[in-house]
């Protein structure tokens, strides 16, 4: 009797065993790309601090290099910025991974983002919050990160070509908002349509000297802003 009792469970565990294989097999044939995104989530971003686990389960399943133009889609997961045309970067990973931990994003949250870039941002936000509303100046990288976000099925995704200085007060207010382009100061635009009790993200100074900036609001609508570190993105036009 114990003797069939441990046959079985072997057999159960050598079940499980194979069932994960085969699961990552699978995944691996779908997406080629799964063993260089988990380094990229284990070495860039895990060991560097950063331990949410829904936002860890996000950068796992977002396709990264999808959001990357061709050309340089063997830079995807590598730990740096890598340029999209139009003079515009897709950010770092850790960078990508720190600001959204210190939006600190809710199911209930409607988030504003300017500087759609590649979309990939967007993405790891749509499935944190509720939805996501992202305006970009250049109209090709507004239509190709539409396509790309509409091809993968983020449906919560609202794309808009347009200046992000002036915001978009026809969806305001945002309990949320990340900036990923550089103003020089903080837009006033931006401040007056985030919601009390909100949290707006991003990247304040010029050239090479940008502090990335927390700014609470409270729910008197009183205004409290505080540097988090020394960043480098391209400027906000
Ligand atoms: N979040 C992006 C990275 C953005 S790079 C991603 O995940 O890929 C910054 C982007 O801001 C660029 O695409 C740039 O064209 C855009 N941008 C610059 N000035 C802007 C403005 N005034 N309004 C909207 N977008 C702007």
């Amino acid at each position: 009797m114990i003797r069939r009792r441990h046959w079985f469970s072997w057999a159960r565990h050598s079940v499980v065993i194979l069932g994960i294989s085969m699961a990552s097999l699978l995944s691996a044939v779908e997406d080629p790309l799964s063993g260089d995104r988990e380094r990229m989530v284990r070495e860039q971003i895990e060991m560097r601090g950063i331990h949410d686990a829904e936002l860890l389960r996000v950068l796992r399943v977002t396709p990264r290099h999808l959001f990357v133009p061709s050309i340089n889609r063997a830079m995807a997961y590598a730990d740096r910025p890598v340029p999209i045309g139009y003079r515009a970067t897709i950010s770092q990973p850790y960078v990508v991974a720190w600001m959204t931990e210190l939006l600190d994003p809710q199911k209930t949250d409607r988030v504003l983002e300017i500087g759609t870039g590649s979309g990939y941002q967007a993405a790891v936000l749509a499935q944190l919050a509720k939805s996501v509303y992202t305006m970009e100046i250049v109209p090709e990288l507004a239509r190709s990160a539409r396509e790309i976000l509409n091809e993968l099925g983020y449906r919560n995704v609202t794309v808009r070509q347009g200046d992000g200085y002036g915001g978009w007060p026809d969806e305001a207010p945002f309990e949320k908002i990340m900036v990923t382009a550089a103003p020089p100061e903080l837009p006033r635009a931006l401040l007056d349509q985030l919601a009390h009790g909100g949290r707006l993200v991003a990247p304040v100074g010029r050239g090479m000297s940008q502090q990335l900036t927390v700014v609470d609001k409270d729910a008197h609508g009183r205004i409290r802003r505080r540097p988090v570190g020394d960043v480098l993105f391209v400027p906000l036009r």
